[in-house]
């Protein structure tokens, strides 16, 4: 589904801006992290594996879409965690708690272990300790996970100018981009900074209509001030969409500043998706709570 949004700025610049709301296609395993998954899943059944083993941080998006997949479709799920010191804590994290709810082990690694999620030797390891499972990398991106973004674009979306979408690993936007038009320009807002995502997404984009908008990542990674939160709680006044303060709720900021800045002509129009992330709210306003800003509206 497509929102229309409608906010002063934007009729006086003269720009159409609409929200696709990824973030409501379903209900436990939302956004993107359910294209990411799903021909992942299918493979996994076709090889005839029972057991999805992943890996993520402490308030990762993936983990808690990969546990609430599992459960829905049948599959043990095993998570590795970075950092040994939230061994004692899930009940206190909203999203692995949730992530155990849903039926997901946990396994607890140093920073330095984590590092090592690609290398064979850690991989032989964890296969001697869990037996046969199909791993999903961190982030949950891969070739069949590029695949399943493909699908986030509809036909009819072929009208908008511009795709705009938050990036993580850049997994999604590359199948934005390999799946809109020639005419469409797609514009990445990352959410870290400063990596190698233009290489990542040259590995899996089949197209060159595609930029990356720096500058709008307030920090790094999961960094939030109170600019952001108050952005996204006014948003979410205006608008009745709620965003994540660590992807969407930046995208849309930057979108937004572009927007003051004059970047996009007259008339332009502009989709941007709503790749969901709206469980780590509840974890990053513990953060915010306990530095005194300002929290996050839910409802
Ligand atoms: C994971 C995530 C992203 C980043 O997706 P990538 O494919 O890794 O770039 C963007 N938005 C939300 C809400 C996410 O959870």
């Amino acid at each position: 589904m497509n929102q229309d949004i409608h906010t002063a700025l934007l009729q006086q610049k003269g720009i159409r801006l609409a929200v696709k709301r990824e973030d409501l296609i379903h209900p436990l395993i939302p956004g993107n992290k359910y294209r990411k998954l799903k021909y992942n899943l299918i493979k996994a059944r076709d090889e005839g594996s029972d057991t999805l083993l992943t890996f993520g941080g402490a308030y990762s998006n993936h983990i808690a879409a990969t546990a609430a997949a599992g459960r829905e479709y049948g599959f043990k799920t095993i998570g590795i965690i970075r950092g040994e010191e939230l061994q004692d804590r899930t009940d206190r994290n909203p999203t692995l708690r949730f992530a155990q709810e849903q039926g997901m082990d946990f396994r607890f690694v140093s920073r330095e272990d984590f590092r090592k999620k690609q290398d064979e030797s850690f991989i032989a390891g964890l296969r001697r300790e869990f037996g046969r499972f199909y791993l999903i990398p961190e982030g949950g991106t891969n070739e069949l996970a590029v695949k399943g973004c493909e699908e986030i674009l509809a036909p009819g979306d072929s009208t908008y100018d511009y795709v705009c979408c938050a990036v993580g690993t850049g997994g999604t936007l590359s199948g934005l981009i390999n799946s809109a038009g020639d005419q469409q320009k797609v514009l990445g807002f990352p959410a870290l900074k400063g990596s190698f995502l233009n290489e990542d997404i040259c590995k899996f984009a089949r197209s060159g209509n595609w930029q990356l908008m720096e500058g709008f990542h307030f920090g790094g990674y999961a960094r939030v001030d109170e600019t952001l939160v108050r952005f996204i709680n006014d948003f979410r006044k205006q608008t009745g969409i709620p965003l994540d303060p660590v992807y969407t709720g930046k995208m849309m900021y930057g979108i937004l500043a572009l927007v003051r800045q004059g970047y996009f002509e007259n008339g332009a129009s502009i989709l941007a998706i709503h790749t969901g992330g709206l469980q780590g709210i509840a974890g990053m306003n513990r953060t915010l709570e306990r530095k005194g800003l300002p929290l996050i509206d839910k409802d």
